[in-house]
């Protein structure tokens, strides 16, 4: 019998003896791998964060909520990570848009930089370990530019640009399985009389008039867009790092290039395991400026919230697309409903003043397999979505064993207490179940009362007429009324202390 003073081992905040390996899909090898790290013990881990021109698309945060967890899951398992999310805070877009609103373009980054961050904390999403800017690592690139032209991987044509020299770098393509011969032929490359080969990229360019420069060997200019993550990578994690991440669109140009840059500049491999978030799709439409479907994660949060966000996202896995279609999103606050409303049950339960009583083993059985299930999922290349499942396979044994009509027994405060301490302590991995349930529950039956078109005062005076109705003893009154509110998608339960009412979940 297992008790609730003590908490059997599955249930305490490390990981116990037992060490289970952890597995990557790695995007260069198209497999999945054991992850062994450079260094026992420690993990470093560098992600492309946004380029700082506007408000960030809902889709962009799907990296930084699913890395969030990948950085949790191995410090839960004892590892100590360092997580690099940079802001790209010099570019072309950067600059339009600034010249378009009439501000500068340090401005203007500076705005985005503050709201991201805003939309970041909402979202409830630990900090990172450092947030690098492109303007603060100027030298360091100057550096690593000079240093590539020194090695004869890249070239200044004198016009005050420099380019990498692709055909130098003879494992050019081998993230995105292109190769150069095909890239030559490819429709797509501009043609730049100034370049030796089609697919060579700038690692600095020119200042136009008007723009923001940097003064370099080659003149007034600033920096292409892939060196900056070879760069500030290799200043904060060192040649050779253990993980990068971001999104599928990143692979080509952007992280071919990075590897191209790193390791023609270090002679050693660049990255031990690259991970790549998939992307969402509104309604099996890709969200894109000229469908106008184009939703920021400002106004999703604003319209739902930051946990709906994180629900959607994980519970898919993340190399799969996520379709964001209005019926995914109800589906997601009413999952959520569920699973809050047994929270706050749980806590209500626990709110009873009753003696000790042990956990039945037949629930502390299915915690276990939970536990054995969660850690499964996750170890399998950050499966969030199985992982998820757990969570529900628990709340469903919860309610069998505890939503009964009748007195409640000391034994169901028991398993709620094991059940909210199991939830909140995994959940805090995904980020997820940490609001207070009471509260939060509210939120949601409000969100599905819009969904429904009805609001919470029509409700609670339709109650308040049952019980005025139960209270004169006419009881096909209040039937009518229960009827009426079940029609529309609402509980009544009566108990000793009054009725309550819920939005129906099933
Ligand atoms: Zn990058």
């Amino acid at each position: 019998m297992g008790s609730v003073l003590q908490l059997k081992p599955a249930l305490t905040d490390q990981m116990d003896g037992e060490v289970m390996s952890i597995k990557i899909y790695n995007s260069m090898t198209k497999k999945k791998h054991e992850f062994k790290p450079i260094k026992e013990g420690h993990v470093s881990m560098y992600v492309c964060g946004p380029t700082v021109y506007d408000f960030l698309h809902v889709g962009n945060f799907r990296g930084a909520i699913f890395f969030n967890v990948v950085r949790n899951w191995f410090e839960k398992n004892n590892y100590e990570v360092k997580y690099i999310y940079n802001y790209t805070d010099v570019d072309d877009k950067i600059i339009n848009r600034a010249n378009e609103v009439g501000t500068t373009p340090k401005e203007l980054a500076e705005k985005y930089i503050a709201e991201f961050e805003k939309d970041y904390a909402t979202l409830r999403l630990r900090p990172h370990t450092k947030n690098p800017r492109v303007t603060e690592h100027m030298a360091d690139i100057i550096n690593m530019v000079s240093s590539l032209i020194e090695k004869g991987k890249a070239y200044a044509p004198g016009n005050g640009d420099v380019y990498f020299d692709v055909q130098e770098f003879p494992d050019y393509g081998q993230l995105s399985n292109k190769n150069i011969d095909e890239l030559e032929s490819g429709v797509r490359i501009e043609a730049n009389e100034l370049k030796k080969h089609p697919s060579d990229f700038a690692l600095w360019k020119s200042a136009k008039e008007g723009e923001p420069s940097w003064t370099s060997p080659w003149g007034e200019g600033r920096p292409g867009w892939h060196i900056e993550c070879s760069v500030m990578a290799k200043e904060m994690l060192g040649e050779t790092i253990d993980i990068h991440g971001g999104g599928l669109d990143l692979v080509f140009p952007h992280h071919e290039n990075e590897i191209a840059q790193s390791e023609a500049c270090s002679g050693k491999s660049y990255v031990n395991y690259w991970m790549h978030n998939n992307m969402l799709e509104f309604g099996q439409q890709k969200m894109s400026k000229s469908l106008g479907n184009v939703k920021t994660g400002r106004s999703f949060l604003e319209e739902y919230n930051g946990e709906v966000l994180k629900f959607l996202n994980l519970s898919s896995h993340y190399r799969s697309i996520i379709d964001f279609s209005d019926k995914q999103i109800e589906r997601a606050i009413s999952s959520l409903a569920k699973f809050y409303s047994s929270l706050k049950w749980a806590q209500d339960l626990i709110g009873h003043d009753l003696s000790l009583a042990p956990v039945p083993d037949s629930f502390q059985q299915q915690v276990d397999e939970a536990s054995h299930g969660f850690e499964a999922s996750m170890n399998e290349d950050f499966n969030t979505a199985d992982a998820l499942s757990k969570f529900f396979e628990l709340m469903r044994a919860f309610n069998n064993l505890t939503r009964k009509p009748g007195k409640v027994k000391p034994e169901q405060k028991a398993v709620a207490e094991v059940y909210l301490h199991w939830i909140k302590d995994r959940g805090n991995i995904l980020a997820l179940f940490q609001e207070n349930p009471a509260e939060y529950l509210q939120i949601l039956d409000d969100m599905l009362l819009r969904q429904k078109g009805l609001n919470r005062e029509d409700i609670n005076q339709l109650v308040a007429s049952r019980k005025k109705a139960r209270e004169n003893k006419d009881y096909a009154k209040s039937d009518e009324i229960r009827d009426q509110l079940a029609s529309m998608g609402v509980l009544v339960m009566d108990s000793a202390e009054g009725s309550v009412w819920e939005v129906d979940k099933s």
